[in-house]
Order: C-alpha cells, then structure tokens, then sequence
C-alpha cells in the first residue's frame, strides 16, 4: 500500500499523527534476535520476533501500515484500556470513546472514501482488531460497526442511505448494529419470525431478537425480517430494514448478563408496529438472505483474525508470567515441563497466523470464499480457546483472577466458537464444498 492510499485519512488527527511519527516509529521498531536482523527489505514473521506482537513483522503488511499500526496501539493503551474496568461494571462502553475513535481515524477504515470512509485497505482494517485483542479490551463493538454493518451499506444502500449513514457512522456519531438472531432462531436463520408486512408504500416491522452487539447504544440496526412467507423458502422471502433509534415501536430490551464480553453491550431489541418508510429498505425486498450470504465470510474471517492476535496476546502475557513466577527456588520457565507447554503453543499460534495471513491477503486481493472464511475461524477459535485454557493453567490460582489479565481473555474467548454461526456450521460449510461435484 503507496502512502497516497492513506490520503483519505488525513482529514483526521490519526493521519497527522501517522505522517508525523514515521521517523520515530522506525527507529523504535523493535529488533529480532542477533540470528535474524530484519532487512530493509525483509520483515520477520511473528514466530522469528522478540516477541509476537512486534510492530514491523508480518510480510502481507508494509512500513505504513506499521505507521498506523503504532497509532491504533497506542490509542488502544492510552484511550480505552484505562476504562476497561469501570465499562465492564457498566455493562457498555462510553459514546465518547465512540467520538474519539472515530477522530482518531479508527472508524470505517475500509469503506470507501467517496462514501464518507477513511478509504483504507482490509488491512488496516484487520490492524483495528489485532491491535483491540492485543489490549485485551474487548469492551467497543467497533468491528461489528465498521467491517460488518457499514459493508451491507455500502453494498446495497441507495445513494441517499450511504450519504445519511455513513460519514456519521465512520465519526463514531452513529452506532450500527445489526440484528438477525431471535430466541427461537440463531444458526437456523430461515427459522426466523420477525416479519415486515407492506402497508402501502410502508412496511410494518413486528418480532423481536436477541444477542445483539451494539444493541443497547445503537442508533441503526440492520434487522432481518420475513418480508414473503409465501415464499417457495424462507431464504427467499427475507429483507434487510434499516431501522433507527426512536422511531415508535422500535424498545430496547435489557443489557443481557454475559460470561464475557462484560463490557460489550448485548441486548434484546423489540418491534412492536415500527412503520418503517419504503426508504429504511436495504437493497431488494426478498434479497436479504442472499446479501447474508455474502457478508457472512468477512464476518467470519473478523473473528478468526482477533481469535488469532488474542492468542499471541496470551501466550506473551504467560511467557511473562512464567519467566518472573518462582517455585521451588527456580522461576516456572526453567521447568521442562513449563518451556515444553510453551513451545507447542508458539508453533501451533505460528501454524495458525501462517493460515490467517494467507487469508487476510486473499480477502484483501479478491475476496475470500465461504469455505476458507469458516476454516478461519473455526480453526482460529477453537486454538484461542485451547491457548486460553493452557495459559490460565500456567498462571495457577492466579490466572482465576479477574485483576490478571489472563482471566479476561480466558472469559472473552469462550463465545468466539459459538457467533458469527457456530463453528458446528462452520464445519457444514466446509463439508458442503468438500464433497461438492
Ligand atoms: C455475545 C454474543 C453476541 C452476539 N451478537 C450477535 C449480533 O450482533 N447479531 C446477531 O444477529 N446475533 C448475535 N449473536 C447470536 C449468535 O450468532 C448465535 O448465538 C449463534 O448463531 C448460535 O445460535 P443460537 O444461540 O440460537 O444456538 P442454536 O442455533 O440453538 O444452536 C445450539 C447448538 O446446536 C448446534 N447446532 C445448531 N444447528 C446445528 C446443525 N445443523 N448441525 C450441528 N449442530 C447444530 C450449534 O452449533 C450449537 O452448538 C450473538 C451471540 C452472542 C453470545
């Protein structure tokens, strides 16, 4: 990526601050081992750096996305870490880190700059969500947001959609979310029951869902309803709604309890007669399934890349742990046992982020298919939550307590297997092209 393709950001302080600090950035990049110095035109991969998160590693990257990478972390450390706490007891986030984020530049990267984004790559999209799950702080619902809502709009909204919507989504002043699960429709999403019926030039939205990200402090959600029960099958007969904070009819539920994700806000969200104007539909009436099926890959793939920066996060966060934790006159890392656990982690994250970057190079190119994108994550989750697992362990009593940092990832990683369609989905999509003609 040329530096003229970061142009559309300069609008922004982050941009400023990009171009500003290059030269510091790279004489602060951190080094790798004596055995293998990076060239000026050689970038080590994790697996070779002092430590996985270096900035500056990773071949599918380039010295500007380094530059921007540097601005996300320290944002990250800076700007959000601190509240991490207090928004978990709060259940949800503060909308001024919504604002700042979107100052900041951190907002819509990837959409299209002539439709109100920051015009960046998926790349530095990606970059967001390793840099989110490398700070631990999993509070903002900014991926859902930016690389799954803003897309269906930018794919399927009118003009008049995409201008309303998305310079105020890529502020942080519009919080997008979308809503396709109900209580009794989760990975069956042809199950659905929530209906729009068409009164007129209007539609009438009544149902309800359930689990929504973002739901809480939403100021859009893209809800899917039936729209022709009459339909030859359901996947025919669905729509996608634009539906905005307080037209009538539209209640949000309760902040649901959750096991992790304390400080994401997930709720229920209620329709009960929302007249919605022939406008608030997204793309053709009874094309929703299909537009679905299309975005769910990027989906996907969202959630394998932060299962896979999480990972790398835990194992540097236990390296430490074990090289400064003594037991029986030696620190932990001298065990065999200890160094031997360690080992099999790092080449199995190695293994992972090999297959990841791969990904994320093709998507970022032309696009990834259905069948790899559940492979990321698939594969990517169930390593995150096997990684969590052994590294709580490695911290003993005290990777069961919630002021380590450990514990959070521990907690945070346990619903990555089962959103974004399970990963017992996942593995039917995979079949399905495996034993494909
Ligand atoms: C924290 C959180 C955030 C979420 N955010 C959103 C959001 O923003 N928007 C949204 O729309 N949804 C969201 N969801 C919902 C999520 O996508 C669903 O929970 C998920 O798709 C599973 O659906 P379900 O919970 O109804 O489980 P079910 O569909 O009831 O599945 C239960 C179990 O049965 C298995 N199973 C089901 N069908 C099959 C099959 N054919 N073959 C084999 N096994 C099967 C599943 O894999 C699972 O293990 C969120 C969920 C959580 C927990």
């Amino acid at each position: 990526m040329a530096l003229n393709s970061l142009r559309p950001m300069r609008a922004f302080n982050a941009c400023r601050q990009i171009l500003n600090c290059s030269a510091r950035l790279l004489s602060s990049t951190p080094s790798a081992d004596k055995a293998r110095e990076p060239t000026s035109t050689t970038r080590l991969e994790p697996c070779e750096a002092p430590s996985m998160m270096d900035i500056g590693t990773r071949r599918i990257f380039s010295e500007d996305h380094d530059i921007f990478r540097q601005t996300v972390r320290r944002f990250f450390q800076e700007e959000i870490a601190p509240h991490q706490a207090q928004w978990e007891i709060d259940g949800q986030v503060s909308r001024e880190c919504w604002e700042k984020a979107g100052e900041m530049g951190l907002l819509g990267v990837a959409t299209p700059e002539e439709q109100g984004g920051l015009g960046g790559d998926f790349l530095m999209s990606s970059i967001v969500l390793d840099e989110q799950s490398y700070a631990n702080c999993s509070g903002p619902g900014w991926a859902l947001h930016s690389d799954i809502v803003m897309p269906y709009i930018s794919h399927y909204g009118t003009p008049e959609q995409i201008q309303k919507f998305l310079p105020a989504m890529t502020e942080g002043k519009c919080i997008g979310a979308i809503a396709m699960t109900e209580p009794g429709a989760g990975s069956d999403l042809q199950g659905i029951r929530t209906n729009a019926k068409k009164d007129g030039d209007d539609y009438i939205l009544n149902g309800s869902k359930v689990f929504i990200t973002n739901g809480y402090m939403s100021d859009l959600v893209i809800v899917v309803a039936l729209t022709n029960p009459a339909a030859k099958s359901a996947a025919h007969g669905i729509s996608l709604f634009l539906v905005e904070e307080g037209m009538k009819g539209f209640i949000k539920g309760k902040k649901l309890k959750k096991m992790g994700l304390k400080a994401q806000d997930t709720a229920e969200l209620f329709f009960e007669d929302v007249r919605l104007p022939k406008s608030a539909l997204l793309g053709q009436e009874n094309k929703g399934f299909f537009y679905l099926m299309n975005e769910l890959p990027q989906e996907r793939l969202l959630i394998g890349i932060m299962a896979m920066a999480s990972c790398e996060f835990m194992f540097e966060e236990t390296r430490k742990y074990v090289k400064e934790r003594k037991a029986f006159g030696k620190t932990l890392s001298k065990l065999q046992v200890i160094q031997h656990k360690l080992a099999e982690m790092k080449t199995e994250i190695a293994v992972g982020r090999a297959f990841m970057d791969q990904c994320l190079e093709i998507h970022n190119t032309r696009g990834l298919d259905s069948s790899s994108a559940s492979m990321a994550k698939y594969w990517a989750s169930e390593l995150q939550n096997t990684v969590a697992d052994r590294c709580v362990q490695l911290h003993g009593g005290w990777g069961y307590m919630q002021e380590y940092p450990i514990c959070r990832a521990y907690t945070d990683a346990r619903v990555q297997p089962i959103y974004g369609g399970s990963n017992e989905i996942m593995k039917e999509l995979i079949a399905r092209q495996v034993i494909a003609d």
